[in-house]
Parts: structure tokens; C-alpha cells; sequence
């Protein structure tokens, strides 16, 4: 089982993410300050680092800084509302393997961390490929849908209900669900939103890719 250790200082998300993070199958380590972060970072072996750059005591960046310069090849995926565009290509070029704005959609952020991830669990690799069955798979990197060396672009919203429904492959996943981890939406806005979308993605997928659950929501089908 991979290894995450998250430093955020904003306790609610840190909670949020944490419980997230552990429902993917995930060991999480928190850390709330950044010398906490770099203590724990330094004295265990983790697959990845998820880093806010606002910290309370030092900048992400000299967490980011001084980790890298103990352990080179150490993986941190720098989760932060920084807008200044400056300093997100100044962490790139730190060295972090990966920067998500905040605010993310989950799906999304469960997509990257998989990426990052050199051992996700699975036996698989790191491959920035997620596969939907013989013939289809998609390029997380790119956002698009690979079908037989075709290459389908895929809309922010489509990508990230796509790869939530691969990250539970074979699950029923509820329109509550979806709806919460994809849209961010925690109560019921009386829209059909999910089927809308579950429509587009049917239309570009083989057919019965995922199915509908009675009385749920919609299913990938394993494969
Ligand atoms: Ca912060």
C-alpha cells in the first residue's frame, strides 16, 4: 500500500483529504506545519509528498527546498491556492513532480497522486495511461481518450467523472457520489447533471462501458 504523507494546515481539509486519500487505499501520514511536514518527510520513506505551500511556520517551497536536498529523488505534489504564477513554475523548477490548484475536483487529484505514484498497489506502473478495457484507455497527462491510437479530447468534467468511475472500477457509484467527489455538490440540486454527463461519456466509450445501477447511479464495467 502506498504511502502519502499530506501537510496542510487548514484542519478541515487536511480531514477532508485524509479521509479521501484513505478511501482510495492509501496510508496517510499528516503533518500540519511545514517542520512537522519535513520531520516526518525526513525520518520515513514516503511514495509521495501532497504539500501546501501556505504553511503557518515556513514556506512550502524551503519545506520543498530542504527535503529534495536530503532526499533527490523524494516525490512532492504541491497542492496549493498560490495564484502567482511565478512561484508555481518556481516550485516546478524546484523540483516538485507535480503542482494542483486549489480549489481541485477530487477525481482529479486522485488521478494525478495515482500518476505520481511509482507503486500504486495495483502491480501496474506508472504508466500515465488509466486503461478502460482492451481497446481503450486514458492519457491522464493529456485529458484525453485513447481508442485504438484515436485520440478524443476530454472536457475538465468529463475527464474527472471518467477517471473517478476507473478509480472504483467494477463499484456502483451513487449519483450522491458523484455528485459530491466530481462536482463538489453536497446536496441534491435537482438536475440531472450526472445522467447529462454519463450520456457524453457513453457516446465516445464502447457500448455498456458503464452501466446504470438501478435505484444508484451508474457502474464502470471491469473488464
Ligand atoms: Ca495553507
Amino acid at each position: 500500500m502506498a504511502h502519502i504523507l499530506l501537510v496542510e494546515d487548514e484542519p478541515n481539509l487536511r480531514a477532508l483529504l485524509g479521509r479521501l486519500l484513505g478511501e482510495t487505499g492509501y496510508r496517510v501520514t499528516t503533518a500540519s506545519t511545514g517542520s512537522q511536514g519535513l520531520r516526518a518527510a525526513l525520518s520515513e520513506e514516503y511514495d509521495l509528498v501532497v504539500l501546501d505551500l501556505m504553511l503557518p511556520d515556513i514556506p512550502g517551497e524551503e519545506v520543498l527546498h530542504v527535503l529534495l536536498a536530503a532526499r533527490p529523488d523524494a516525490k512532492v505534489l504541491i497542492l496549493s491556492s498560490v495564484p502567482e504564477v511565478g512561484r508555481r513554475v518556481g516550485v516546478l523548477d524546484g523540483g516538485a513532480a507535480d503542482f494542483v490548484a486549489k480549489p481541485f475536483v477530487n477525481a482529479e487529484l486522485l488521478a494525478r497522486i495515482r500518476l505520481r505514484i511509482r507503486d500504486d498497489g495495483s502491480g501496474r506502473s506508472n504508466a500515465p495511461y488509466l486503461a478502460i478495457d482492451d481497446g481503450a484507455r486514458v492519457d491522464v497527462q493529456r485529458r484525453e481518450l485513447m481508442i485504438n491510437s484515436q485520440r478524443v479530447p476530454l472536457p475538465q468534467r468529463e475527464f474527472a467523472l471518467l477517471t473517478y468511475l476507473l478509480n472504483r472500477k467494477g463499484e456502483a457509484c451513487s449519483r450522491e457520489e458523484l455528485l459530491a467527489d466530481v462536482w463538489g455538490i453536497g446536496f441534491d440540486p435537482g438536475t440531472n447533471v450526472v445522467d447529462v454527463y454519463v450520456g457524453r461519456l457513453r457516446a465516445k466509450l464502447a457500448p455498456d462501458t458503464i452501466e446504470t445501477v438501478r435505484n444508484v447511479g451508474y457502474r464502470l464495467v471491469a473488464r
